[in-house]
């Protein structure tokens, strides 16, 4: 027993608009976590969601802007040709690049999280893989890639593609000398996995810089993976960051 059966895991919605407004507000309050935690980098950083409509379409927030501010009515809408058809607000052409590719190469993919936080940057500079060194790591047991390339600002889609290759159908990808991407089967789910794997990072630099470190057993890691690591899990853990967030600053719905 996980203990979150009973659980309502992805409301059932009545309508593509009814569906838009709950992601947007996601979206929304994401980026008022990214803020909150530091995971802006000046312009850096970009989540995207899948519109539930227009599928090869995405929601993604307007390039310059403080992730501290964005409301709802502040998203864009970006086509698959890289218009924004819906919003005012300029598009990050790295942000067109790569969560294009990553949303056409993933159908089951509706939302896409990336950002320069420090301790992901800084462990993506090891050319790494990260470890089983503690629970909260098992979501990435066997479950992310390592992107082992590095030629400039991601400003080509065919680079994109590339970033879309190596994530396969894994949650997560460390983009060697640039940070973290992950992805989900809802917004809560992948900036979850964003939020975790940074702290994840961080938690392997300090135990590395302290001492030997002892991995769990693959066999447990594997076992941890099936419990801390599924789109459900994901999605639940998310739920009371959503909570604190909204309660805190409501005018994001704006
Ligand atoms: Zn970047």
């Amino acid at each position: 027993m996980a203990g979150w059966e009973g659980f309502t895991y992805l409301p059932a919605f009545d309508s593509p608009a009814a569906e838009r407004r709950h992601r947007k507000e996601r979206l929304a309050a994401s980026f008022r976590l990214f803020g909150r935690f530091g995971f802006d980098e000046g312009v850096a950083g970009h989540i995207t969601m899948r519109d539930p409509e227009h599928l090869d379409h995405f929601w993604v927030n307007p390039f310059g802007m403080a992730f501290s501010h964005i409301r709802v009515s502040d998203l864009i809408l970006v086509s698959s040709q890289g218009e924004v058809v819906e919003g005012d607000g300029l598009l990050n052409g790295a942000a067109f690049a790569i969560h294009s590719q990553v949303h056409a190469a993933r159908p089951d993919v509706i939302a896409a999280a990336h950002s320069h936080s420090i301790h992901g940057k800084s462990w993506s500079a090891l050319g790494r893989l990260l470890d089983p060194l503690t629970q909260d790591a098992c979501a990435f047991y066997g479950d992310h890639a390592l992107f082992d390339d590095y030629t400039g600002v991601v400003l080509d889609p065919e680079e994109g593609k590339r970033i879309a290759h190596a994530l396969g159908d894994r949650k997560a990808v460390i983009l060697r000398n640039h940070g973290l991407l992950t992805v989900g089967h809802s917004v809560d789910e992948a900036v979850w996995w964003f939020i975790t794997m940074e702290r994840t990072c961080q938690a392997q630099l300090l135990a590395e810089a302290a001492g030997p470190t002892v991995s769990i057993d693959p066999a447990h890691a594997e076992l941890t993976a099936t419990q801390v690591g599924s789109h459900v899990a994901g999605y639940f853990a998310f739920q009371p960051l959503y909570a604190k967030i909204t309660r805190e600053q409501p005018d994001l719905f704006g």
